[in-house]
């Protein structure tokens, strides 16, 4: 029987991710999601600015997952985290890292699967007034996902608004913070929080899904959760001369709590890479 089945671990969030994550984690693991209600993860920072973060993102990550688990007296938890901004290899298209983190106090192991996707709305403008915006809201899917208007200049709490998913509701905040921006300027950007988001949502759920099917293969020498992919190792031969390219060759198995490893062949059994990759061929 596997360690987790029919246990419970406590999800940190105010934003409603057990709607991601809960069904992933108990059909594959029969682990029941519970989200703590008395809950402040604003306090570890937020998308929008108002708290600096501070920490690293695993840093809060783990801040976030304990925040959970002390408040349910569970040992066990799971906490997400997510950044916007231009894709790390395509600066021109938006991307989205989330990441998300198991933590076992009983076993002492702590794993994080995360994703960069290009699946994301991410986006911001400054306009005059509400007119201006018409291609933009189509562009980032409003109103199904919501946006975040605050006045360009000037850090204000009165003149940030935020999940707003009606037309009224922008036009009023446009207003607003146009007059109260010394350019006459209103920032207006995408609400990435992930209930304000079903685009984020969905990538969660992914993320879930590859979490929780890591969880559930147990180390081949200790049975602990979590047996899976901990490094690469480069070097996949050129097809044309037999160098060694920067191409993934082996896949590095690891157990989140004890030494046991394996070194697979890569996946897809590609034996060569192409010599599109050699330094040689291909300089
Ligand atoms: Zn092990
Ligand atoms: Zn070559």
């Amino acid at each position: 029987m596997h360690p987790y089945m029919n246990k419970k671990a406590a999800l940190s969030t105010m934003h409603s991710k057990e709607q991601a994550i809960a069904e992933p984690f108990f059909e594959l693991l029969h682990v029941s999601i519970t989200v703590p209600k008395n809950l402040n993860t604003d306090l570890l920072g937020t998308f929008s600015g108002e708290v600096e973060r501070e920490d690293t993102p695993i840093e809060t990550l783990r801040n976030k997952a304990r925040l959970g688990m002390k408040e349910l007296g569970l040992p066990l938890g799971i906490a997400s985290e997510g950044s916007f901004g231009p894709h790390p290899h395509f600066p021109m298209i938006a991307a989205g890292h989330e990441m998300l983190l198991w933590m076992d106090d009983d076993l002492g192991i702590e794993i994080v699967e995360q994703e960069v996707s290009t699946d994301t709305n991410f986006n911001a403008t400054k306009v005059h007034a509400w007119q201006e915006l018409t291609s933009f809201m189509e562009k980032v899917k409003f109103p199904s996902h919501a946006l975040i208007v605050r006045s360009n200049t000037g850090f204000d709490r009165n003149h940030i608004f935020k999940g707003l998913t009606t037309e009224e509701e922008v036009k009023e905040a446009i207003q607003k913070c146009t007059s109260a921006s010394e350019d006459g300027l209103a920032h207006v950007e995408t609400d990435m929080r992930a209930h304000m988001n079903p685009t984020r949502m969905k990538v969660i759920n992914n993320l879930a899904r590859k979490l929780a099917s890591r969880l559930a293969q147990l180390c081949p020498s200790c049975s602990c959760p979590g047996w899976g992919k901990i490094d690469v190792i480069r070097g996949l031969p050129c097809e044309l001369c037999g160098l060694k390219t920067k191409q993934i060759s082996h896949i590095v198995y690891g157990c989140p709590r004890c030494e046991m490893k394996e070194v697979k062949m890569r996946e897809d059994g590609v034996l060569r890479a192409s010599s599109t990759y050699c330094d040689w061929c291909n300089p």
